[in-house]
């Protein structure tokens, strides 16, 4: 196996189990290990300290196990998805009557950096973020299966667009079990059409699952816009909760689609919804004053890297202080920011700079984040990257 040695005194972060090492901190390799493969870390005194998948880029190694004696093997993927399985069945996620959708294996938070795989029914969606997960995809595949027996029939691989193109891995979606799955899920029991062929990420966003639930309870009599509703997801809750109308928005003919197929499937012939198929910024700007007093804004990542976070708090501003200037006296406004690269605080002030612009009394009812089947590892804060806020706007 390849060897990195790292430069003296960078190994601290990895001693606090941190699970990445970053390109600047290697003083040699052994050799030239291949995008992917499994190399050992060491640190500048010869000490093994961590094992993991070896990229080219800034994160030169995404740490696997910090034990010498841990072969990354087929018992490894068995271990580490069963470890992840329990999580689930112990916080009552797994064997639900009125749900069957959540995220099995989130990356970093539970010790597998790089992959990620959602439970749709009886379909796994499969993601690698690393060249190393793509490599092992047979292997993990084979671990899932036999993991999850009797629980799930078909695994679809989705990688086309989270790979490192520069890798040169030409990764095909495709199912690696079984195929031609149904492809509705229930979410606390509704039914959700899952897009894991074209879909972003793995076809839905299941990381808004508790907030979703969170706005039904506020739906009853108000009348609630959906910005960048994607799937639906919050616009079928509100109806459910009760909503008098519920209007969706996005700019993608595609998702408004699946927004009227997600509505029909759980509402058929129900009135009180209407989608749009319109860029949010010009849907703000036109509609009129006090029309909603319930708004949800959860837009695409703004920042999807460091540089671009001037910009994207400039984003989050504009678009709140329009809600803020738009919403009937008395709503209530969930908004929430998705960019990894903006930390709570940034969002938080981002939020307040608009709420004060519009000069508006404003309150926050609750603080969100990411639901329990997205766990943040405490040595890794990095994970936490959904924010939400629910402000009642007088
Ligand atoms: N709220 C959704 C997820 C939103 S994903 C859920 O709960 O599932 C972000 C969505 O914003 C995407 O569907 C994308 O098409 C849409 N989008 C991106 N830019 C937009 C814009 N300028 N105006 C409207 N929608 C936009």
């Amino acid at each position: 196996m390849y060897r990195i040695y790292l430069k003296p005194g960078k190994e601290e972060s990895l001693k606090r189990f941190h699970p990445w090492v970053f390109s600047g901190a290697i003083a040699r390799m052994d050799g030239e290990p291949e995008e992917g493969e499994v190399v050992e870390v060491y640190t500048a005194q010869k000490e093994f300290i961590a094992k993991g998948h070896f990229q080219i880029g800034s994160i030169a190694v995404r740490v696997l196990t910090f034990r010498q004696d841990e072969a990354i093997d087929a018992c490894f993927w068995r271990r580490r998805l069963d470890i992840a399985l329990q999580m689930r069945r112990s916080i009552g996620l797994v064997g639900r009557e009125d749900n069957n959708t959540y995220r099995l294996v989130h990356g970093e938070g539970d010790n597998l950096p790089g992959l990620v795989i959602d439970i749709y029914a009886r379909t796994a969606v499969m993601q690698a973020h690393s060249a190393g997960m793509h490599l092992d995809r047979m292997a993990i595949a084979d671990a899932l299966a036999e993991v999850m027996q009797g629980e799930i029939d078909n695994i679809y691989y989705k990688s086309e667009t989270t790979l490192p193109y520069k890798a040169d891995l030409f990764p095909e979606n495709g199912f690696l079990r079984g195929g031609n799955a149904d492809n509705v899920a229930m979410e606390y029991g509704l039914n959700f059409h899952i897009d894991w062929l074209k879909g972003q990420k793995t076809g839905f966003f299941v990381d808004q699952r508790e907030n979703r639930a969170l706005l039904e309870r506020y739906a009853r009599g108000r009348n609630v816009l959906n910005m960048f509703c994607y799937t639906g997801g919050f616009s079928v809750y509100a109806m459910r909760g009760g909503a008098l109308s519920v209007h969706s928005v996005d700019s993608s003919a595609k998702a408004i689609d699946l927004t009227n197929k997600n509505i029909a499937l759980n509402f058929p012939d129900d009135a009180r919804h209407t989608a749009y198929a319109e860029d949010a910024f010009k849907f703000l700007d036109r509609m009129e004053q006090g029309a909603y007093d319930l708004i949800i804004l959860d837009p695409p990542a703004f920042a999807k890297h460091r540089d671009a976070l001037r910009n994207a708090l400039q984003g989050y501003r504009k678009l709140n202080a329009r809600a803020f200037e738009k919403i009937r006296p008395g709503g209530i406004l969930f908004t929430f920011s998705c960019s990894q690269a903006v930390n709570k605080d940034q969002f938080r002030m981002a939020v307040f700079t608009a709420a004060a612009q519009s000069g508006r009394s404003v309150r926050i009812l609750h603080q969100l984040t990411q639901p329990a089947d997205h766990p943040v590892n405490i040595y890794h804060p990095e994970g936490e990257y959904l924010k939400g806020l629910v402000l009642y706007v007088e």
